[in-house]
């Protein structure tokens, strides 16, 4: 049974993006480090407005998903039909851009806090131009579960075991069979999460710190880092002397060529160059996708 270890850290990058909103960037900072099939991680974290009131203007995504999980303050997104949704504190958006998407997403707030994060996860090859999708996830739709010793989990995305009980997130059955668990640990508390050895598992820390692998062995992950783990059966988090949450993100591997041009991301230059053209043309979206809500 092996069980996973940190094996390497990614420390996070300030940045900025969309019409100026301050964030960090973890996954997607680092050039030629792709922790397939994950593209990129962003956090968000400000009480300035002027960190975050540009928002994101009118932009295009094809060949991928992005999931916004917010943890404080209010995000409008709307998109080039016209479909509109809500991000609130607690809330999720899972977005599979598939062929193509032109949205915005915009604050809904001038003071007070704002703070989350947008994943994106790669889509095989053949899910690249299929008609886009959302789920919209409300707070109260995310199972929470308890840990012995102090602490919760959230389950967002694939199923975790507590206590010989499984307890399954909204989002199931996606090819990249996706793990997104908010983890929050009292000191020494642990939380084990069993997956497929193969499968490619992260952990980003974003409030004090956890300890990652088998106590004895087991390093420490501070706050504002992502941690990738080496392959194996289990992830175990421990809770840092302070306590610590963190993201565990986990997915099956594409094992496909990444070409990727900014918001496009495909397996082929060719593909790329038709995105960028499609777009430039105003035919990167399916003007009949009508399956949209
Ligand atoms: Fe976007």
């Amino acid at each position: 049974m092996a069980q996973r270890e940190l094996r390497r850290t990614i420390e996070s990058v300030p940045t900025s993006d969309g019409a100026g909103v301050k964030l960090r960037r973890s996954l997607g900072s680092v050039r030629g480090l792709y922790l397939d099939p994950f593209l990129m991680l962003d956090e968000f974290s400000s009480d300035d407005a002027a960190d975050y009131i540009a928002g994101f203007p009118s932009h295009p995504h094809r060949g991928f998903e992005t999931v916004t999980y917010m943890l404080d303050g209010h995000m409008r997104h709307e998109d080039h039909l016209g479909h509109r949704g809500e991000l609130t504190a607690g809330g999720v958006q899972w977005m599979t851009a598939g062929r193509g998407i032109i949205h915005s997403e915009m604050p809904q707030q001038d003071r007070g806090r704002m703070r989350g994060f947008q994943l994106w996860i790669n889509l095989p090859r053949q899910e690249k131009m299929k008609p886009p999708k959302y789920r919209d996830i409300a707070p109260r739709d995310i199972p929470v579960i308890d840990v012995p010793g102090g602490g919760r989990v959230k389950v967002i995305a694939g199923t975790i075991t507590v206590d010989g009980r499984d307890v399954a997130g909204p989002i199931q059955r996606l090819t990249t069979d996706p793990t997104y668990l908010d983890v929050e640990l009292a000191p020494g508390a642990a939380f084990r999460h069993s997956l497929p050895r193969d499968y490619t598992a992260f952990v980003y820390a974003f409030e004090g710190s956890v300890a990652i692998g088998a106590d004895g062995h087991a390093e420490v992950l501070a706050d504002h880092r992502a941690g990738v783990t080496s392959e194996g059966e289990d992830v175990l988090l421990r809770g840092g002397d302070h306590g610590g949450r963190a993201l565990l993100i986990a997915g099956r591997p594409l094992r496909e060529p990444v070409v990727q041009y900014g918001p496009f991301v495909m397996t082929t230059r060719e593909e790329v160059e038709q995105a960028v053209r499609d777009y430039r043309n105003g035919t990167l979206t399916d003007a009949h996708a009508e399956e949209l809500r």
